[in-house]
C-alpha cells in the first residue's frame, strides 16, 4: 500500500516539469513513457503532450491519446488503490484552459472499473 494521494496533469508547456520531473509522459499518438525518475512525491505526475491555453486546434487532445490516458489513470487508481476521480490540474494555466476536462472524467465514468 502507498501513500499517494492522487494524480496531477500538466500539459507539455508546464516549465515545472523540466526541473521538478514527472512520472508519465503521455504522447500525442498514445505512447506512453514512464519517467526514469519518478517525482518524489505524494502525487503521480502525469504530462500531456500538447498546448491547451488556445481553443482546440490540431494541437488539441487526439482519441488515442485521450483513450490511453484515461486507461492509464484508472490503472493507476487500481495499482495505488485510489478513486479515479482523483485527479487534479496542476495550476491555472497548466494544463492550459483548453484541456477537455469533461471529457476526460465523462470517459473515466463509463469505463468499467
Ligand atoms: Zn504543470
Amino acid at each position: 500500500m502507498s501513500d499517494i494521494l492522487g494524480i496531477v496533469l500538466h500539459d507539455s508547456d508546464c516549465e515545472e516539469i523540466r526541473t521538478a520531473g514527472y512520472d508519465f509522459y503521455v504522447c500525442r499518438d498514445g505512447t506512453v513513457i514512464p519517467s526514469h525518475q519518478f517525482t518524489a512525491d505524494d502525487y503521480l505526475h502525469i504530462v500531456i503532450e500538447g498546448h491547451f491555453g488556445a481553443p482546440r486546434t490540431d494541437l488539441g487532445v487526439l482519441h488515442e491519446q485521450m483513450f490511453v490516458l484515461v486507461k492509464l489513470i484508472i490503472k493507476l487508481a487500481k495499482a495505488f488503490d485510489m478513486v479515479p476521480h482523483e485527479i487534479i490540474s496542476h495550476g491555472d494555466e497548466c494544463p492550459g484552459p483548453e484541456f477537455p476536462w469533461h471529457e476526460l472524467t465523462v470517459r473515466i465514468d463509463r469505463l468499467p472499473h
